[in-house]
C-alpha cells in the first residue's frame, strides 16, 4: 500500500460511485480504492447531521458514528500527505504482444511479478501490459485475482510455464477465449462462469489491511463467481440520505424539556393526553407533536438516552405536509428554509386535487456511504431505510466514521389530496399501466411486452 490518492476523483464521486473496494483504471494499473483505515486527512471536514448520524450507526450496529467529507486532494508535493490510498489490483496483466497461433491472437498472461518498470520483456523487446479484466469476487464483496494457474490446471498445480490467453474473435467476449500453459494444457475462459469452478472464496480484500472469513465465523463461504471488473455491477455503494430539517428529534426533545416538571409523571400515552386536555401549557408546548411520539421522547428523557428515530422519509414528509407557515429560518447559510404557498380558496381545475404547494427555497442534503456489494445493488426502500439483514462489504475494519457529502438546492413540494390519488389510481388506464409494471418486476409472471 502506498501509492499516493487516486488523482482526478471528485470527493462526490468517493461516496457516491467509487468508495472504498471499488476499482479503476489508471493510466497503466488497475487499483481498488483503500479503506478508511488507510484515509488521511480526512478529520478535517467533518459534516454535522445527527438524524443520519443515528441512522447509519445504528444500520452498522456500532454505537456511534462521525460523518467526515472525503479528503480534499492537496497538490502540494511537500505538504502533508492527503488523500485516499490504493491499492495495486489486479496483480495479473496481460501483455499487449501482435502475435498470433493460427486463428487466434495470443498474448502472455504474466503476474505483475514478471513486469519490469511495468513492462514485459519477450525476445529482447519491451511490451506495456494492461491489467486483466477478468478477476473473482463473492455476493460478500470479496474480491481477489483469478487463481489463473489452478484455473487453467483444472485443480492444485506445480507447474508454473508461462501463460497465455488466446482470442479467437474480436469482440473481447469470454466464449473467445481460453488460456494455455505452455505445458499444452489449456482451459475456455467461459467455464470461469460456471459454478463451482473457482472454487469458496477466501475472504480476500484487498482494500482493508487484512481479509476476513467469509459468511462470518462458523458460517459457509460463497462460491467465487467471474466478475469483469470495468462492468457496472462490480461496485454498488450503499448509501443513506437524509434532508436537514430543523424540526424533527431536536424540536420534540426541546418541546418535552420546557415541559418537564408536568410531563415528567405522565407514565403512560393516555395519561399524557389527559395532560394536554386538562392543560393549555401542555396543549401549547405540544402543538403538532402527537401524543404517542411525544410520549417515546418523555420516555427516552427519563431513561436519558435518544429515541429511536422513525424512518427518514417519515419526517421529511411530515415536516413539509405538517408545517403551517414557514418552516426553518430564513438565513443565508441556514440549511432549510421553506414557505407555504398560497392556493386560491376554494382552489379549482388542475389544482383541485393539490393539498399543498411547499417551496423550499434552501435545502440541504447529506448522503453517506456505508458499505457495498457487487454484482446485485441494495438501495433504501420507499421509507428511506436499509434493511438491517442485507449483505454489506465493510469499507474499514472498525467502522467510527464515514464518508459523506452535502448537497444545496432548492425544490417545490406538491402534496396531493389521498381521496384524489385514490379516485387517479382506480382509473382503468392507471390500473392496466399498474399491472404492467408488476408483471415486469415478478419473474413468475411472465415478462414485459
Ligand atoms: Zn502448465
Ligand atoms: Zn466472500
Amino acid at each position: 500500500m502506498a501509492h499516493k490518492g487516486a488523482g482526478s476523483l471528485r470527493r462526490g464521486q468517493v461516496v457516491t460511485s467509487f468508495g472504498p473496494g471499488a476499482t479503476i483504471d489508471l493510466p497503466e494499473i488497475s487499483v481498488v480504492i483503500g479503506g478508511l483505515d488507510w484515509w488521511r486527512g480526512y478529520d478535517r471536514e467533518r459534516i454535522i447531521e445527527p438524524r443520519l448520524e443515528e441512522k447509519v450507526a445504528h444500520v452498522l450496529g456500532v454505537p456511534r458514528i462521525t460523518l467526515y467529507a472525503p479528503p480534499a486532494e492537496v497538490d502540494d508535493p511537500h505538504g502533508p500527505m492527503f488523500g485516499i490510498p490504493v491499492e495495486v489490483f489486479p496483480l495479473w496483466f496481460v501483455v499487449d504482444i501482435e502475435q498470433r497461433k493460427g486463428r487466434a491472437r495470443t498474448r502472455p498472461l504474466v503476474h505483475r511479478n514478471g513486469l519490469v518498470g511495468g513492462k514485459y520483456e519477450y525476445e529482447r523487446r519491451k511490451y506495456a501490459a494492461t491489467p486483466v479484466r477478468f478477476v473473482q469476487a463473492c455476493s460478500n464483496g470479496h474480491i481477489a485475482d483469478i487463481e489463473w494457474y489452478e484455473f487453467t490446471h483444472g485443480g492444485r498445480t506445480a507447474c508454473r510455464r508461462p501463460l497465455w490467453i488466446d482470442e479467437y474473435g474480436t469482440s473481447g467476449d469470454l466464449t473467445d477465449g481460453l488460456v494455455r500453459c505452455e505445458c499444452g494444457t489449456q482451459r475456455a475462459l467461459a467455464q470461469a462462469t460456471r459454478r463451482d469452478v473457482l472454487g469458496q472464496c477466501k475472504g480476500q480484500r484487498p482494500w482493508l489491511p487484512a481479509g476476513e472469513l467469509c459468511g462470518g465465523p462458523g458460517g459457509t463461504p460463497e462460491m467465487m463467481r467471474l466478475l469483469i471488473r470495468t462492468a457496472s455491477n462490480a461496485y454498488f455503494p450503499q448509501k443513506l440520505s437524509v434532508l436537514s430539517l430543523p424540526e424533527a428529534g431536536d424540536r420534540i426533545r426541546a418541546a418535552v424539556r420546557g415541559l418537564w416538571s408536568t410531563l415528567k409523571d405522565a407514565e403512560s400515552v393516555e395519561k399524557l393526553a389527559l395532560l394536554r386536555s386538562l392543560l393549555s401549557a401542555v396543549r401549547d408546548g405540544l402543538q403538532g407533536i402527537d401524543d404517542s411520539t411525544a410520549f417515546q421522547y418523555i420516555v427516552a428523557e427519563r431513561e436519558g438516552r435518544t429515541p429511536a428515530r422513525r424512518p427518514i422519509k417519515v419526517d421529511e414528509f411530515e415536516a413539509l405536509t405538517q408545517a403551517s407557515e414557514s418552516i426553518g429560518e430564513d438565513r443565508p447559510d441556514g440549511d432549510f428554509y421553506a414557505r407555504r404557498l398560497h392556493l386560491p380558496d376554494p382552489h379549482q381545475g388542475v389544482l383541485a386535487p393539490v393539498e399543498r404547494v411547499v417551496l423550499v427555497h434552501r435545502l440541504r442534503e447529506v448522503t453517506a456511504q456505508l458499505g457495498f456489494t457487487r454484482f446485485e445493488g441494495v438501495v433504501p426502500d420507499v421509507q428511506g431505510e436499509l434493511d438491517l439483514n442485507v449483505r454489506r462489504a465493510a469499507l474499514a475494519t472498525d467502522p467510527t466514521w464515514m464518508p459523506a457529502v452535502e448537497t444545496r438546492g432548492e425544490g417545490v413540494f406538491v402534496s396531493f389530496k389521498a381521496p384524489a390519488v385514490d379516485e387517479w389510481r382506480a382509473r382503468p388506464a392507471v390500473r392496466a399501466r399498474d399491472d404492467i409494471f408488476r408483471r415486469a418486476f415478478d419473474p413468475q409472471r411472465g415478462q414485459l411486452e
